[in-house]
């Protein structure tokens, strides 16, 4: 069956498998069509009546990065705000009317704020004005990070692709889960998949927020809440490290934080799984060792790349051109 259209991506709430399933599948066909000159000449046709905004005023690299590429992967013409104190806001312009104004000159909103509910805000704004265009949350604080989870799906997907995918597979997340988006995101998006079960390995003061225990809760989930590392390595089919989230430090309350109970090394990573899946959202700190880098089960530089090809899927699914990609025979370009 055929995924609803998608106009708005604020949360990973209203995210169902059938959405994920072909986000998944465009994703594959784009990475694939534009290994080619053809395909790749295909793609750029598709939106070149398209502009899009990137509203980026809280620091960012491969976010800000792999969604300008993929708006030009697609044709897409871009414009960029990247600091709050080059737009009008300095001189006192509302939240609102900021966005008000992008919206008059572009077709899509892809907007990273330091303040949790920001895109929330923006997609109330435009469904109340009478030219509303789609808002793409591309981190909001500290509650979400929804194209991220997107694109860690298909990472995990791809990684599990011989194996039945995400579904019956023991994820460990690791780091400061209390703080990052990234794994708040992921957490609500693992309802799609069954048997999938959650290992959460965090300082306490950083443990997984109640919040989200609350949804896995009633979503029937079973997570373990306080794991540690050495006592579960073996256990898992992937591992999602994260770093801590120094810059909402208030106290130095990262600088208690014994990094070894929290980290992937030389002298940890042979006890993982063979086929385990070792994931990051970048950047890293100190809790993956470069020398890991290059262990076959370090997917973390692919889930990078598949970031690009997924913004890419997301993009064509809000302007409905989903459909020419999938309908496009592959088997002419190769
Ligand atoms: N890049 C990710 C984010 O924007 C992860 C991180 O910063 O730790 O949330």
């Amino acid at each position: 069956m055929a995924a609803a259209p998608l106009f708005h991506l604020v949360d990973p709430y209203g995210i169902d498998r059938s959405l994920l399933d072909d986000l998944c599948a465009l994703t594959t066909k784009v990475r694939l069509l534009a290994k080619s000159p053809d395909g790749a000449r295909f793609l750029l046709g598709l939106l070149p009546d398209r502009r899009a905004m990137l509203y980026f005023v809280q620091p960012s690299t491969r976010t800000f990065l792999s969604f300008n590429n993929a708006c030009h992967i697609l044709g897409i013409r871009t414009s960029e705000i990247r600091d709050a104190s080059t737009s009008s806001e300095v001189k006192g312009e509302s939240f609102e009317d900021s966005i008000r104004t992008f919206s008059s000159y572009v077709d899509v909103i892809i907007m990273r704020t330091p303040e949790a509910g920001q895109a929330a805000r923006a997609a109330a704004l435009m469904n109340r004005i009478p030219r509303p265009v789609p808002i793409i949350n591309a981190g909001s604080g500290r509650d979400h990070h929804p194209t991220q989870a997107l694109l860690d799906i298909y990472t995990l997907e791809r990684s599990f692709e011989d194996r039945g995918g995400i579904d019956g597979k023991v994820i460990g997340m690791m780091g400061d889960l209390r703080r990052g988006r990234t794994v708040r995101s992921l957490c609500h998006l693992m309802q799609n998949y069954r048997g999938v079960r959650l290992v959460f390995i965090a300082p306490p003061q950083f443990a997984m927020g109640d919040d989200v225990k609350a949804h896995l809760r009633a979503q029937g989930i079973p997570f373990v809440d306080d794991a540690r590392l050495a006592d579960v390595i073996g256990d898992l089919d992937a591992l999602y490290v994260t770093r801590m989230q120094s810059e909402w430090d208030t106290a130095g309350e990262t600088s208690q934080v014994n990094y070894a109970d929290y980290s992937i090394t030389p002298d940890n990573i042979g006890r993982l799984k063979s086929g385990a899946a070792i994931m990051h959202p970048l950047p890293r700190g100190p809790e993956i060792h470069p020398s890991c880098d290059d262990d076959p089960r370090a997917v973390y530089w692919r889930q990078e790349r598949n970031g690009m090809w997924m913004r890419v899927a997301i993009l064509l699914k809000i302007f409905q051109a989903d459909r020419l990609v999938h309908e496009f025979d592959l088997d002419a370009v190769n």
